[in-house]
């Protein structure tokens, strides 16, 4: 692939103000691409349409034009391509891959109880701590499944991970950033960690990690630049692309702005906005220092300051 092919997307969730973590992170993004030639990409990730809002989504393009960042496309809204999801989540069923899980958060969190009181040990967690999904409805009947559905009891499509890694090659992934402890180059995707992962709703056919896969192929990126707490979430988004036959992008996670309690900036903490912290005074100048990148808008010299080895975000 010659450079100029080189596709990089920013993809916020429009359900809150972004913060000195996603100037962070668009900033990265933004300065990789145009080092490479390549294009950058504003995506909209809005398929919680109960918490996103056009309002936000206003603002983070307009937080983005005060950071000095452009995209060169109109931004894709994921809520207005409901069709491309609910067209690879009908290709997995079609498979036979994916099942109605009918029980809900605290179903799984009870079971998760009685489980370690009874064997003495903990129930197996994903990466992201929660507790896996005990699959007990995996194998239920056509007919239950039916009349359970039409019986109007909720129910989410989860992904047969089991049956889903038999069918494809063992995958691995080319880091160019780093895991959470360091790892780079060739990674080892290990997808059974999740679990069956929810991949569409009884309302919405789709979740993050199916329409992220899909959107990233459907727009040609080319190298996935995001936070590490999404490393781990990288496993499940290779079997989806092998079961999908998606193309394979380079990921790149990058270091995580942290608050001063050493804790990840969260969309509620209004302090580290950039809303607030513009209302405040701040310039991008400033906002870039803060994050820890070189204080003019020379992206070369920001991307060669990410690329530099041990780089790493602080707040
Ligand atoms: N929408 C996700 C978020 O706001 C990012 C998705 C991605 O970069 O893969 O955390």
């Amino acid at each position: 692939m010659s450079s100029t092919d080189a596709v990089f997307r920013f993809a916020p969730s429009p359900n809150g103000e972004l913060h000195l973590g996603h100037a962070y992170s668009a900033l990265v993004n933004h300065a990789l691409a145009r080092a490479s030639a390549g294009r950058f990409l504003l995506r909209h990730e809005d398929i919680d349409t109960a918490r996103c809002t056009p309002a936000f989504e206003r603002q983070v393009e307009e937080d983005l034009g005060f950071l000095g960042i452009a995209w060169d496309e109109s931004p894709r809204r994921q809520s207005d391509h409901m069709q491309d999801y609910a067209a690879a989540l009908e290709s997995l069923a079609a498979e036979e891959l994916v099942y109605p899980g009918f029980m809900s958060r605290g179903e799984i969190k009870v079971h998760a109880e009685r489980f370690e009181e009874e064997a003495g040990r903990p129930w197996p967690c994903d990466p992201d701590g929660a507790p896996l999904y005990p699959g007990l409805d995996r194998h239920a009947s056509t007919k239950e499944r039916e009349t359970r559905m039409s019986e109007g009891e909720r129910f989410a499509w989860r992904l047969d991970v089991e049956r889903a890694i038999e069918m494809v090659p063992a995958l691995t992934w080319d880091e160019h950033g780093a895991s959470p402890v360091g790892e780079s180059g060739t990674i080892v995707a290990r997808p059974l960690e999740w679990g069956d992962v929810v991949l569409g709703r009884m309302d919405i056919p789709t979740s993050y990690h199916l329409s992220v896969v899909v959107d990233d192929a459907i727009q040609g990126v080319s190298d996935v630049v995001r936070g590490r707490d999404l490393f781990y979430a990288t496993s499940i988004h290779r079997l989806l692309q092998a079961l999908l036959g998606l193309p394979v992008p380079r990921y790149h996670h990058h270091g995580l702005i942290l608050g001063d309690d050493g804790r990840k900036l969260s969309k509620s903490a209004q302090d580290t906005s950039l809303r607030s912290l513009r209302a405040a005074g701040m310039t991008a100048e400033d906002i870039r220092r803060m994050v820890g990148l070189p204080g003019q808008p020379g992206d070369d010299d920001a991307a060669a300051e990410v690329r530099r080895p041990g780089s790493s975000a602080t707040g």
